[in-house]
């Protein structure tokens, strides 16, 4: 899935917009979340993110991500992830 755009959603929190393209592939119902994957070295890191998007609403998915100071994964997210990110 390739980020499009991606927004403050208040303090401390980003919204992550997903291409139109990426979100077809994802039929999904209110209340459903996504579990992304971070490979490092030879491990790998999991977190699951709530769809905040509408299904048959918004057209695209959408995920808002709340930085832990010494989370590991949101800090990722919230820091060094970028618009055309996979
Ligand atoms: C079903 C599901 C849906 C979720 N949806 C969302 C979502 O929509 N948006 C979102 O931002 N997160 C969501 N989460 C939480 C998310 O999966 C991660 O747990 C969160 O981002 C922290 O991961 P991390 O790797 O940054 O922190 P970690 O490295 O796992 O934790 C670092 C430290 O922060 C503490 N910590 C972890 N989470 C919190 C917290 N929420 N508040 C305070 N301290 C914390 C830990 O105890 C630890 O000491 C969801 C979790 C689940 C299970």
């Amino acid at each position: 899935m390739v980020i499009e755009e991606i927004l403050p959603g208040g303090k401390g929190v980003k919204l992550f917009y997903f291409t139109k393209q990426s979100s077809k592939a994802i039929q999904y119902k209110p209340g459903q979340y996504l579990t992304f994957i971070l490979s490092e070295d030879q491990s790998e890191i999991r977190r699951s993110y709530s769809l905040c998007s509408t299904p048959g609403v918004d057209d695209r998915l959408c995920i808002g991500v709340k930085r832990i100071d010494n989370g590991t994964f949101s800090r990722y997210l919230y820091d060094e992830v970028k618009v055309g990110d996979i």
